[in-house]
């Protein structure tokens, strides 16, 4: 049998460090042990997947240097690697399980399930499908379907016993079928649910072990039962412990940086991202805290896996970062690394047309630009409030700008403008009040090179760090002091 594991990120944002390090699991599972490596997108969530977000995952796993045998950019006897692209494949699927009367048809309007739901909650019952639907008869079922009333398909789930989810890491773990949901298979539109297309496509890709963070737990009694109503075997189940912030809350955005992307703009190097993921939950057999990738998928054994929750810290990423700047790049090495991550000719060009006008001699380039060659900035709080908002007032910019920003997609000059006028309106403020602060955070200083255009090039992920760690020198808002002048609710 030739292993296959696959990774299989939904392409909704930004490539996330929590999927390099699923990769990079996968990746070293199936190499060790002369495998195949694939990678799927599951892009069936249609308003949320794009096509942008797509290929950020890509080139991120690709700078990563994590490479896959089978996937939508290189193909593969299994495709299409993308299940936007498989719909008629998932339709057969329900129609097979419908046919063999392993789901049903529910055509229970959104307010009856909502008005379940709240029944639910108000009796402390566990929230779930009450089986109304299974009452209909299937020749109902066909003339109401056949009639134009909308449904979803639900699979069955039996109502008693238990499920035993075997895990690789976990041992056995198991299920009351009775916690367990009839879960949708088919939605209204059509579509697949992640659910009946990660089951349908495992199997028809052939995935042997599926190496995938411990929040997948829940769904895998589902998951086996789907296997079983198709009569197909199931791949081997492991579930790797979910990295975690400083203070051991599920990693996220709002604490740390997620995004590979910012990673790779603060100048980590893609060796050293792989180690500090691998170290995540794998131990090296000599305990060593450095080691390459091909060193990893040499020794890599599951043995080694330890359950305990990973802390994504920075500190220790930087001091392996640094070890890998210096031990193992020669000279020339190490400055072709710099050429490529700042200094080539790409990024150049992209600043130029900003300074070209604001210098006269070539010396002055480098303090009009230096928050384009630097990570963070460092703006004091003195610095941000120096103008005309308060320190509430810059606070509440910060984070409106925050919020809005996440909620963009396309990053680009005008995009960044328009969501900045948007918040001096959102927040009463004149615009040129409240474009000092914003250009210290950015850029350290209060004014400079046009400010929208250097955002959109020093991307979006440096910018929110730069808007977290200005929010984060500004510290919390004092208390009121009278408690009347709070805004009452409504
Ligand atoms: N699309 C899922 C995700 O985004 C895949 C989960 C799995 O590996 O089954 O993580």
């Amino acid at each position: 049998m030739t292993v296959r594991t696959r990774i299989a990120p939904s392409p909704t944002g930004d490539p996330h460090v929590g999927t390099a390090y699923v990769a990079l699991f996968n990746y070293c599972f199936a190499r060790q042990n002369g495998g195949e490596f694939i990678l799927r997108i599951e892009d069936t969530d249609r308003e949320r997947s794009t096509p942008e977000s797509e290929r950020m995952i890509l080139d991120a796993l690709r700078w990563l240097g994590l490479q896959w045998d089978e996937g939508p950019d290189v193909g593969g006897p299994y495709g299409p690697y993308r299940q936007s692209e498989r719909g008629a494949i998932y339709r057969q699927h329900v129609d097979e399980l419908l046919a063999k009367g392993h789901a049903f048809r529910c055509f229970c309007s959104t307010e009856r399930l909502d008005a379940l739901r709240l029944e639910q909650r108000a009796k402390n019952l566990p929230l779930g499908y009450d089986g109304h639907c299974l009452a209909l008869s299937p020749e109902e079922s066909e003339r109401m379907a056949a009639d134009g009333v909308a449904y979803v398909v639900r699979m069955k789930v039996p109502r008693a016993g238990q499920c035993l989810v075997k895990d690789l890491l976990r041992g056995d773990i198991v299920f009351e079928w009775s916690q367990v949901d009839m879960q949708v298979l088919l939605k209204a539109d059509g579509m697949p649910t992640y659910h009946l297309a990660n089951v349908v496509d495992d199997h028809l890709m052939g995935i042997t072990h599926i190496l995938r963070g411990e929040e997948w737990i829940p769904s895998a009694p589902k998951h086996l039962l789907l296997y079983g109503y198709f009569g197909w075997d199931a791949p081997q189940l492991c579930h790797l412990p979910l990295l975690r912030n400083p203070d051991r809350s599920k990693l996220s955005k709002r604490k740390n940086p997620t995004s590979i992307l910012f990673y790779e703009r603060m100048g980590y190097l893609p060796e050293a991202m792989l180690n500090y993921l691998g170290l995540m939950a794998w131990s090296f057999p000599d305990e060593r805290d450095k080691f390459t990738l091909q060193e990893m998928v040499a020794e890599f054994d599951l043995e080694r896996i330890s359950l305990g929750g990973p802390v994504f810290d920075l500190t220790k990423l930087n001091w392996l970062n640094g070890r890998w700047i210096r031990e193992s790049l020669d000279i020339q090495q190490y400055a072709e690394r710099v050429r490529q991550w700042a200094l080539n000719s790409e990024y150049l060009m992209a600043i130029a047309p900003l300074t070209q006008q604001r210098v006269e001699r070539l010396s002055d380039l480098g303090p009009l630009t230096l928050f384009f060659f630097s990570g963070y900035v460092n703006p004091s709080p003195e610095a941000l409030v120096g103008g005309k908002l308060d320190a509430d007032a810059v606070r509440r910019v910060l984070d409106a700008l925050t919020r809005r920003f996440d909620a963009l997609v396309a990053w680009n000059r005008d995009a960044i403008d328009a969501v900045v006028r948007a918040v001096a309106a959102e927040l009463g403020l004149k615009l040129k009040d409240m474009l000092k602060p914003v250009y210290v955070t950015i850029t350290g200083n209060p004014s400079g090179v046009p400010l929208f255009d250097a955002m959109a090039i020093l991307g979006k992920d440096l910018c929110r760090a730069r808007l977290r760690q200005a929010r984060a020198a500004l510290g919390e808002a004092e208390e009121e002091e009278e408690p009347e002048t709070e805004v009452a609710a409504g």
